[in-house]
């Protein structure tokens, strides 16, 4: 057998494969070109999958006449010169192989035009070679269009999938992009017709919107999250940013998770843990998070140059990564009140036929962090998963299966931790809310209840009873704190006027508390499925689902591994 050197032509095209995988990779390399060129906008149109024709035009800094020609050598590259500067890649391309490749198993047609000239350059390549170049005018930018990709490559052209898949695998790619550059404007035309076109704004919000629609855009939760790993007993900064659904938005399969380092699109194995964590007991077996994650780290602190496509990448302290990423969604998701949601259910509540206009349950109010219980500090979140209702026992237990056994809730004990919760977020935001009294409501106070009723006025009206005295003992009552329906605001101020305070006794506290067992749905009770069903969301969105606020438990779940081992499966 005769050992002989490829041809060059060979050999180039070979090497194009590793790059070159699919018309998307195309697509890929050309947008980070663009990008890399500094674009404020980039179009790209194909036809047939990519495999017809695949044009990409930037308003860029473009090529200069003078290396117009070289870009597409092999190896050849604007944006490294040294060994070293492979240690801080800043840029999406390096390796000078993507012209070089793709002109080496398609027709390539190039306009481009610098800043500082009117008149730019045009030049046709066939099989790699230039077969024309020519000057013409064009404002600065570059439009580059591939034709015929792979036909002088038959043995990949069978390993494609059909036009569709590869428009979507096209479409994937300018998505990925548009999500990771918020502030550029895309407009991806396929066969004629706009597959995606977002604004520019900088705003990500703006482009899930474009991209996931509008009810998924409203259950989007910010990230921001300032993390420091450490190194050697250095610490890196990493910094977090992105979005993530709330969990009632939640995906089949996990293509909906997009990671960009130092806004490189990458695929990471690590992430998509630390994000799936993060998410632990919110979502239902098989069920996968939408998360836009950007994580910007020193350059030195990634290895760009791991993966032939540059798709993944690896990190210097790759667990120091996994657990800023795993904290920061954690966080969002802990803190944020999908208000979309309650929202939502309380709709569906007041359509019930059952008579009532007003909803039995009041969601916990959530604007901001600061309307954050202070209890949240000390006390890690119990997280509840999704559970599903399954009925009612002895008119005070709801019996619920999660995806880790059955649950029985004490409904008093639980509908009191919600309570307790939207009153500390009402009282830290607006303020709790008020409901005036049709007519005065005169009563009369023990002595005991009259020192109470003098030393605790002002926490009394800042909790909503407007309450003057009139007369001996004798007091009016105004207006109430809207919680306490009807009947049951004169038990409760007679408990919050009778308990004994101590010294060390926080007297707000106390108020809540009382306020929120007063409101709360009593033992004994009835309740409609709807009811349930509400009441336990409510449940999933406390900051501590487990306990009431004296702390006495609120459930007992019985896991499905105690089931199996009671009936002596295992
Ligand atoms: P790399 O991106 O790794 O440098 P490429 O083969 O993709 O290698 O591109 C070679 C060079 O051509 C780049 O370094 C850049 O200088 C130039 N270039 C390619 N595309 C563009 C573009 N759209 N705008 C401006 N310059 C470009
Ligand atoms: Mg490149």
């Amino acid at each position: 057998m005769n050992i002989k050197v490829l041809s060059p032509q060979v050999a180039a095209k070979i090497a194009a494969g590793e790059v070159v995988e699919r018309p998307a990779s195309v697509v890929k390399e050309l947008l980070e070109n663009a990008l890399d060129a500094g674009a404020g906008q980039i179009a790209i149109e194909t036809k047939g999958g990519g495999l017809e024709s695949i044009r990409i035009t930037d308003d860029g800094c473009g090529i200069a006449a003078e290396d117009v020609e070289t870009a597409f050598g092999r190896y050849a590259t604007s944006k490294i010169t040294r060994v070293e500067d492979l240690d801080g890649i800043a840029t999406l391309g390096f390796r000078g192989e993507a012209l070089a490749s793709i002109a080496a198993v398609a027709q390539v047609d190039l306009t481009t035009g610098i800043k500082e000239s009117t008149v730019g350059d045009s030049l046709t390549l066939k099989d790699g070679l230039v077969v024309r170049h020519i000057q013409q005018a064009r404002p600065h930018g570059t439009t580059i269009t591939v034709r015929d990709l792979f036909r002088n490559v038959p043995a990949r052209l069978k390993f494609l999938k059909s036009t569709a898949t590869e428009n979507s695998h096209i479409a994937n790619v300018v998505s990925q992009y548009a999500l990771a550059y918020p502030e550029i404007r895309f407009f991806l035309n396929i066969d004629g017709r706009t597959a995606l076109q977002t604004t520019g704004s900088g705003k990500l919000i703006d482009v899930i919107l474009e991209i996931y629609g509008l009810e998924t855009a409203h259950r989007m939760l910010e990230i921001s999250g300032g993390e420091v790993g450490w190194q050697d007993g250095q610490a890196v900064p990493i910094t977090v940013t992105g979005m993530v659904g709330a969990p009632s938005v939640n995906k089949a399969g996990r293509d909906s998770l997009s990671f960009f380092v130092n806004r490189r699109v990458i695929g990471s194995r690590l992430l998509t843990r630390a994000v799936e964590e993060a998410y632990q007991g919110l979502l239902m077996q098989g069920r996968h998070p939408i998360a836009i994650i950007n994580i910007n780290l020193p350059p030195s602190e990634v290895d760009v140059n791991i993966h032939p496509t540059k798709a993944e990448v690896k990190f210097q302290n790759e667990r120091a990564v996994f657990t800023a990423v795993q904290r920061a969604v954690r966080s969002v998701l802990v803190t944020s009140a999908p208000v979309a949601k309650i929202e939502e259910s309380q709709k569906q509540y007041t359509g019930q036929s059952s008579g009532m206009t007003q909803p039995l349950w009041s969601g916990p109010v959530r604007e901001n962090s600061a309307a954050q219980p202070s209890t949240n500090a000390q006390s890690p979140r119990m997280t509840l998963p999704l559970l599903r209702v399954l009925g009612q026992a002895a008119a005070n237990y709801i019996v619920a299966e999660g995806p880790d056994g059955v649950y029985v809730i004490d409904q008093h004990a639980a509908h009191e931790r919600i309570m307790y919760e939207k009153l500390l977020a009402e009282k830290a935001t607006r303020g709790i809310q008020v409901q005036g009294m049709l007519e005065p409501y005169s009563f009369e106070v023990t002595p005991p209840q009259d020192e109470m009723l003098k030393a605790e006025a002002a926490q009394l009206q800042d909790f909503g009873f407007t309450i003057e005295a009139f007369g001996e003992r004798t007091y009016l009552v105004r207006a109430v704190p809207s919680v306490l329906k009807d009947g049951d605001w004169l038990p409760a101020l007679r408990e919050i006027l009778d308990s004994p305070r101590g010294k060390t006794t926080d007297v707000e506290d106390d108020i809540i508390k009382s306020l929120a067992c007063h409101s709360a749905v009593r033992a004994g009770k009835m309740l409609t499925d709807d009811e349930m069903r509400e009441l336990i969301r409510q449940l999933e969105q406390v900051n501590l689902p487990n306990t009431c606020p004296h702390g006495r438990p609120t459930m007992l779940h019985l896991s499905i591994g105690q089931l199996e081992k009671e009936f002596g499966r295992i």
